[in-house]
């Protein structure tokens, strides 16, 4: 049984001012964890964190309670790509993505597996692999690499349970491979959670199939789009196509109990939809 002071529930938060300022940020949204970007910028390379931010990171952990922690990674990463270019600058910024979690101390980077653009699913879940594996060979340490369930848009892996658990069956540092499930992808790929036992048995389909031990991070999320429309448009919870029932069986599923629970929705710069929604998830909890 969970209880609501025990519900691991946060947001993705903005990093404005200093990667510190997100324990202050979702503390003053009632979050028990948060999502971060660990750079502020788009470029392609990005230096490590200074020993200034790293401790003020710490410090603002230590007075915030928050202990676990959530990193996403650029959405430009892209290690499913056939093309030289953009495959090695992928790995490379993917690295860099891992050393400043480290440098933190954050337990989970969420990554998009990425586009094969043409190359096909098999090549594409190969291109996947080497370069987690590569990335994870040059970084030792404690960070996870969380790979998130995707809408299956265009030639993006990631859209089915079999999909991912290839990819990570295709590395060799399975220990710091783990899975995102993001109820929104979900539903645009097809799971239909809106259904009547929906959530049961899909939470069956995905343990068999990936395990539920591996499920790192959940991305909690309402979709604007109908079931398997294949476009990944998130919408405010109860604003969109999947019921609120089914948030209300997710935080009460203790097969979740310990995995932080992440909205993405659209929210306002002073995240009020956040304060509401995090309110009522916490309202749900029996
Ligand atoms: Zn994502
Ligand atoms: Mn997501
Ligand atoms: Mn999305």
């Amino acid at each position: 049984m969970s209880s609501k002071k025990s519900l691991l529930i946060g947001a993705h938060v903005s990093i404005a001012g200093g990667v510190h300022n997100a324990f202050q940020r979702a503390v003053s949204i009632g979050a028990s964890t948060f999502q971060i970007f660990t750079s502020n910028s788009r470029s392609w390379n990005e230096k490590a964190l200074s020993n200034d931010e790293c401790e003020l990171f710490d410090q603002a952990r230590k007075d915030s309670g928050i202990d676990v922690m959530v990193a996403h990674a650029s959405y430009l990463i892209n290690i499913a790509s056939s093309t030289p270019k953009i495959f090695y600058s992928s790995q490379k910024a993917l690295k860099d993505e891992v050393v400043r979690c480290q440098q933190l101390g954050i337990q989970y980077l969420v990554l998009h597996p990425g586009a094969h653009t043409g190359s096909g699913v098999e090549q594409g879940i190969g291109n996947v692999a080497r370069a987690l594996d590569a990335v994870l060979e040059a970084v030792p340490g404690q960070t996870m690499i969380v790979l998130e369930s995707m809408a299956g848009q265009g030639t993006t892996l990631g859209g089915t349970f079999e999909e991912l658990k290839e990819i990570r069956s295709a590395c060799a540092h399975k220990k710091r491979i783990g899975f995102c499930l993001d109820t929104c992808h979900m539903y645009s790929a097809g799971y239909d959670l809106a259904s009547d036992g929906g959530y049961e048995k899909i939470i069956k389909q995905c343990d068999v199939l990936i395990g539920l031990e591996h499920v790192k991070v959940i991305h909690v999320n309402d979709s604007k789009t109908k079931l398997a429309s294949h476009v990944d448009r998130h919408e405010a919870l109860g604003k969109g196509t999947i019921p609120l029932a089914m948030f209300e069986l997710l935080v009460n599923d203790h097969r979740f109990k310990d995995v932080p629970k992440i909205l993405e929705t659209p929210t306002d710069p002073v995240m009020e939809l956040y304060i509401k929604e995090i309110a009522m998830l916490k309202k749900m909890v029996q």
